[in-house]
């Protein structure tokens, strides 16, 4: 299924081109560890992102990832990131105005801008048709591989 979504993924950043973040400080003395998972019943869409900031910029959520990062994220953190604006945007009606990727050697920030909100809605109702008529279907039974996936937040054959 990963493979397949990666496809559908980069399908849609050739149509549509996901932002490619940019390389910020932000200091870790202000994120806030999140406790409780946000869901949003529209697109039965849950999600919990490691950390949130409160500052002057808003509500922004934060992923951490443990590994370094040598080039632009992927496509799959960066639909990580969008899907924890949108739960945040939807469950307490604040829009954040972008999304940290925190990588061992670099935090980016990614816009969450109409556009990859839009890109994330197409991909979340592509991949809930395609999965309904089992052309998506999960190739293992590895709660592991779900728990580092970056499509996690809106698979809908997540284990965990
Ligand atoms: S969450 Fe699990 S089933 Fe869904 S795409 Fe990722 S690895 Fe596959």
């Amino acid at each position: 299924m990963g493979v397949a979504l990666f496809w559908v993924s980069s399908r849609q950043r050739q149509s549509t081109g996901l932002p490619p973040g940019k390389v910020i400080y932000s200091d870790h003395n202000q994120w806030g560890k999140v406790e409780t998972p946000l869901y949003d019943p529209t697109f039965n869409l849950t999600g919990k992102p490691d950390y949130l900031v409160e500052n002057q910029e808003g509500l922004i959520p934060v992923e951490v990832k443990s590994r370094r990062l040598k080039a632009a994220p992927y496509d799959s953190h960066i639909y990580q990131i969008a899907a924890y604006c949108f739960l945040i945007d939807q469950t307490l009606g604040i829009r954040p105005p972008f999304g940290i990727l925190h990588y061992s050697n670099q935090d980016i920030a990614i816009d969450y801008t109409r556009e990859l909100e839009q890109s994330l809605i197409d991909l979340i109702r592509e991949i809930r048709s395609q999965s309904r008529r089992r052309d998506l279907d999960r190739s293992h039974q590895s709660a592991n591989r779900c728990r580092g996936c970056g499509y996690n937040s809106i698979c809908d054959q997540a284990l965990i």
